[in-house]
């Protein structure tokens, strides 16, 4: 008999359930999506799909039907019925017996949970702590991959120093982005933020970012910053769905501007809620 064990349990490994053989569990060999929702409509679905769908052609998952992607996520989003909703969807390449070479022909599994978004209000107005890390992901960090164990450590690190977020610095001394968000910095009446490559994931609140720039006449800059000058910024701050634009306060323990948020910051915040009205 092949046997498996879970926990304490001995059971047939045929008759495992094939969550068990997820190839997501396995090698993270999968790709995922998180979106958001404001007041019972959801924020930029088409550049998340699209996004999705760059994701999965870069790790070559095929057979995946973007129009059934869509059509379940807005069921799903009108059965939870939270007006405030945080999006969460994956796909992996299938479930089978553990093998680096995927089968031919797997069947993709979709997985997807929808909860309310936590109240960030309180972030916005007091602002985050950061603290720098190693960037140690691998080289495709523009394919959002279920593969996010540097991210994980990276965000556990900050958590012992105190931090809300880590900040990671490349082997080139560059700061890519966040260990789960976009880093922005304001000097003057310019933002500064990495510029999209292999080594940063194109974040759709980057690009909202940019438009609120736009809309106020501030200029907008595509290039990586040192942490020294990160430190030396008017302002700090840090873009990611689920919160939109959070103000950093302190960067390695060190106070950015009064270490309160910046005036530019608290504009481009307005300014990005006009686009979720
Ligand atoms: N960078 C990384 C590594 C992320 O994980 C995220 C979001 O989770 C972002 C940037 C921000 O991306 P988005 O604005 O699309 O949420």
């Amino acid at each position: 008999m092949n046997v498996a064990m879970i926990d304490d349990r001995i059971v047939d490994a045929n008759q495992l359930d094939s969550s068990y053989l997820d190839r997501g569990l396995y090698f993270g060999d999968g790709v995922y999506e998180v979106l958001r929702s404001y007041n019972g409509k959801i924020f930029a679905l088409d550049d998340h799909l699209a996004r999705f769908t760059d994701s999965l052609a870069g790790v070559e998952i095929d057979g995946v039907d973007m129009n059934q992607i869509r059509s379940r996520v807005l069921k799903a989003f009108d059965t939870a019925k939270i007006p405030n909703a945080k999006i969460y969807f994956h796909v992996t390449r299938g479930s089978g017996p553990r093998d680096h070479n995927p089968a031919v022909n797997m069947n993709p599994n979709f997985f997807l949970t929808i909860s309310e978004i936590g109240d960030y209000s309180k972030s916005k107005i007091n602002g985050y702590t950061v603290s720098t890390y190693p960037d140690l992901r691998w080289k495709k960090c523009w394919i959002k991959s279920l593969n996010l164990l540097p991210n994980v450590l990276a965000k556990m690190d900050a958590a012992k120093k105190g931090c809300d977020e880590a900040i990671l610095v490349d082997e080139n001394g560059l700061i890519t982005e966040g260990s789960s968000s976009a880093f922005f910095a304001c000097v003057g009446r310019t933002i500064q933020t990495a510029p999209t490559s292999a080594n940063i994931l194109p974040s759709i609140t980057r690009k909202y970012t940019m438009k609120a720039a736009h809309n106020l006449g501030l200029a907008f800059i595509e290039k990586s910053l040192t942490p020294e000058q990160a430190k030396n910024a008017d302002e700090l701050f840090l873009g990611v769905t689920t919160k939109d634009i959070i103000p950093v306060v302190k960067f390695d323990n060190l106070a950015i501007g009064s270490a309160a948020p910046g005036p530019i910051t608290r504009k481009l915040i307005s300014e990005f809620e006009k686009f979720t009205k």
